[in-house]
C-alpha cells in the first residue's frame, strides 16, 4: 500500500526545512520532507555564509531586510548557536556606472527602510585599515548585514522540525512526479510512492529537473561556484568585501579564518561541483590584491556547490499555472539562504491557504513571459 502525505518537499536544503518547519510551528505536521543526500548537502552546506540587505531590487532589498531580522531571532527560537555576526557588508566601486547604480542602490534601499550610505574610498579603508583602496571609486556600507554559519541553521530546523512531527527523509530520491490532468496525485522515490496533491520543488540547482518531472518548464540553470577557507588568523576584518566587478566577497568568520569565492564569467550552465586549479590560482591572486598581506596565509580547503540561476536573477515562488498545488521556491542565484527565514514562512502561510504576510506575487515564474524583466543587478557572476 503506498504512503500518504499532505505535502511533500523535495530538497533538504535550508529552505526544504525551514518550510517543514514553518508548517510545523503552524500545527501542520502532514509533511514529509525528501532529500536524496544528506542534510545540507546542496547549496545550503557549501556557501559562504553571507547575510547581505544591500540589493537593487525592492523584492530582493526587501526580502532580505525582513530575513535579517528574523535571523536575529531565530538561533533563540531554534535553541541552536549560528555564529550570525553583523559586522555589516563592505560593497566596493571599481567603474563610474557602478558608482551611479551604487548611488541608486543606496536611495531605493534607504527608501526602504535601511541605513545603508555611499562612502569614499578613504572612509572604506577606515572600515578595513589593511584594504588596498587604490582602484576603488567608492563604496557602500550597512552595519546590519553580516555572517552566519550555514550548518547549525539547516540542522536547527530540521531538529525542530523533527521534534514537532514532520518527517524528514535522508537518501530518498525523487524521480517522478505523477499528476491527473492538473492535479498532483503522487510523488515517485526510489524507496516507494507517496500519495499527496501538494509538493514544493526546493530542491536548488535540480529544480528543473524536478519541475520537469511534473511537466514545467523553468528558466532556472544551475552554475558551478566555488569558494574557499584559509587557515585562522587574528581577526582584523569586521566586514564582509564585495566587488561586483571582480566577482569576489570574502570575510573573516567567527575562529579567524577567510571564508571566500570568486565567479567564474567563462562558466556552463550545469551539474559540476568539482573544484578547479583556475579557482585556486585566481582566488589567491585577486585576495592578495584587495588585502596585500593575505600573501602570507594558507588557504586550506576549497569546494564548489551550485547557484540557481534564473534571467533576473530573483528567486521563483509561489504556484505555476500548469500544475495546481506544485509550490517553487527555486532560483536563488547567490542568495537562497540570506532570504530564507520570510521565503520559508510565506510559503508555508502559501501552502495552508493563509493570506501571505508579504506579497510575493511579482516572484511568481509567470514574470518571465514577455515581460520586461527588472533584473538584480548587485550579484556576483
Ligand atoms: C559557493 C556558494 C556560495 C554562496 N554564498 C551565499 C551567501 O553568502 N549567502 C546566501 O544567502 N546564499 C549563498 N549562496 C546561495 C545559497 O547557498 C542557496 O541559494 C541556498 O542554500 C539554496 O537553498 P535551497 O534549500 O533552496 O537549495 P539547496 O541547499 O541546494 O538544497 C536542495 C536540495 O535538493 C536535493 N535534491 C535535488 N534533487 C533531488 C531529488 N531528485 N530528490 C531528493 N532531493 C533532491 C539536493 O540534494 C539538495 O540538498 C551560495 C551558494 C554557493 C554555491
Amino acid at each position: 500500500m503506498n504512503e500518504k502525505a499532505g505535502v511533500v518537499i523535495i530538497g533538504g536544503g535550508i529552505n526544504g526545512v525551514g518550510i517543514a518547519y514553518n508548517l510545523a510551528k503552524k500545527g501542520y505536521t502532514d509533511v514529509v520532507v525528501l532529500e536524496k543526500d544528506y542534510l545540507g548537502s546542496g547549496a545550503s552546506g557549501r556557501n559562504g555564509g553571507g547575510i547581505r540587505q544591500q540589493w537593487s531590487t525592492r523584492e530582493n532589498i526587501e526580502l532580505a531586510i525582513e530575513s535579517t531580522k528574523m535571523f536575529e531571532k531565530l538561533h533563540e527560537e531554534l535553541d541552536t548557536e549560528f555564529e550570525f555576526i553583523q559586522g555589516g557588508y563592505l560593497v566596493l566601486a571599481f567603474t563610474d556606472e557602478e558608482i551611479t547604480q551604487f548611488k541608486k542602490n543606496v536611495k531605493l534601499q534607504n527608501e526602504l527602510g535601511l541605513n545603508s550610505v555611499y562612502i569614499s574610498p578613504e572612509e572604506a579603508k577606515e572600515i578595513v585599515p589593511k584594504l588596498n583602496i587604490l582602484k576603488v571609486k567608492g563604496a557602500t556600507f550597512n552595519g546590519t548585514d553580516g555572517i552566519i554559519y550555514p550548518f547549525p541553521v539547516v540542522y536547527g530546523y530540521a531538529r525542530a522540525a523533527r521534534k514537532m512531527g514532520v518527517d524528514i527523509r535522508e537518501h530518498t530520491t525523487v524521480t517522478d512526479i505523477v499528476t491527473d490532468g492538473k492535479e498532483i496525485t503522487a510523488v515517485k522515490t526510489d524507496k516507494g510512492i507517496i500519495e499527496t496533491d501538494t509538493v514544493v520543488n526546493a530542491a536548488g540547482g535540480w529544480s528543473t529537473e524536478i519541475a520537469k518531472m511534473a511537466g514545467v518548464e523553468l528558466p532556472n540553470r544551475p552554475y558551478r561556484h566555488e569558494i574557499m577557507v584559509t587557515e585562522p588568523f587574528a581577526h582584523f576584518l569586521d566586514p564582509m568585501i564585495i566587488s561586483f566587478h571582480h566577482g569576489i566577497y570574502f570575510n573573516q568568520a567567527a575562529h579567524g579564518n577567510i571564508v571566500g569565492g570568486i565567479g567564474n564569467p567563462k562558466e556552463y550552465p550545469g551539474i559540476n561541483q568539482r573544484a578547479s586549479l583556475w579557482f585556486l590560482r585566481t582566488m589567491a591572486k585577486t585576495l592578495v590584491e584587495f588585502i596585500p598581506n593575505f600573501s602570507a596565509v594558507n588557504m586550506i580547503r576549497q569546494w564548489a556547490g551550485l547557484y540557481d540561476t534564473t534571467p533576473d536573477a530573483q528567486p521563483i515562488l509561489g504556484e505555476v499555472p500548469e500544475v495546481d498545488r506544485f509550490f517553487q521556491v527555486n532560483g536563488f542565484s547567490g542568495h537562497g539562504f540570506m532570504v530564507s527565514p520570510v521565503v520559508d514562512k510565506v510559503t508555508a502561510e502559501l501552502i495552508l491557504g493563509e493570506t501571505p504576510s508579504m506579497n510575493i506575487d511579482r516572484l511568481k515564474v509567470t514574470r518571465f513571459e514577455g515581460m520586461d524583466l527588472e533584473k538584480e543587478y548587485s550579484v556576483v557572476g
